[in-house]
């Protein structure tokens, strides 16, 4: 098994290099991430810049690459030819904050999983419920042995598994459970500021995301202290409402 190890966070981020390690253990690897953050940056495809994807030597003196790009082109780059093999499975993360419910469309973690998707092989995504570095240790090796689940079991096409950890040391977590997306709410606020000539500009500020703990959500299983592994599936059509639709009737003109 070859996996391409990506994350939002940037090469530097502290979980990646043990997320790495722990899946060298089960595969070879080959680490291709940004050159700086890219959270909360969605799917871009890049395609009116260039982009850079430089060799690097990662901490443990292994070759990887660091890119200009965001996690998604990191993703898009490997699979168009710069990794010269292809890779079986591609492993984002580990980021730094959930990725629980309407988070998937917003997060790069989640959108390095996708891509890998879109190319036609399996993805799993990996976040943490903590903004601090903690020791990731536990989770990175439980991401190790997921990989080997997927490499036994395989995924289903235009699929991934969106894993996050709660915010508790490894010794504390009950167990592991297999969760829907759950309900997030934002609660955003409106920053309004004056720059020295008085033009007005904003920032999109306030409290961290809460979320509606309902039982077998991704945010009811973070909150409880599980691990959660919520398969998604890339065809987002509301297959149910389709009738309704239908008896709208409508018409060209
Ligand atoms: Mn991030």
């Amino acid at each position: 098994m070859y996996v391409l190890v990506t994350n939002d966070d940037g090469i530097d981020a502290p979980a990646l290099l043990p997320l790495k390690q722990a899946l060298d253990q089960v595969a070879e690897t080959i680490v291709f991430a940004p050159d700086h953050n890219w959270s909360a940056a969605g799917h871009p495809k890049t395609m009116h810049k260039p982009l850079r994807a430089d060799p690097v030597t990662l901490p443990d003196d292994s070759q990887g690459f660091a890119s200009s790009g965001a996690p998604s082109d990191c993703v898009s780059l490997a699979f168009l030819g710069v990794v010269e093999r292809k890779p079986d499975l591609v492993v984002s993360g580990i980021n730094l904050g959930a990725n629980l419910g309407y988070d998937i469309f917003y997060s790069g973690t989640v959108a390095a999983a996708v891509e890998g998707v879109i190319n036609g092989i399996p993805a799993i995504a990996l976040s943490s419920d903590s903004f601090e570095a903690v020791d990731y240790t536990g989770p990175a090796s439980f991401a190790a042995r997921l990989a080997q689940y997927v490499a036994q079991h395989g995924l289903p096409a235009d699929m991934f598994l969106n894993v996050n950890f709660p915010s508790v040391p490894w010794e504390e977590v009950q167990g592991v459970a297999i969760t829907r997306l759950g309900r997030r709410v934002y609660r955003d606020e409106l920053v309004r500021r004056a720059d020295p000539r008085g033009r007005s500009y904003y920032w999109i500020g306030g409290k961290p995301p809460s979320g509606v703990p309902e039982r077998g959500t991704d945010i009811w299983a973070i909150a409880n202290g599980f691990v959660s592994i919520t398969p998604v599936h890339l065809d987002m059509t509301a297959y149910h409402f389709r009738e309704d639709l239908r008896r709208w009737n409508v018409q060209l003109s």
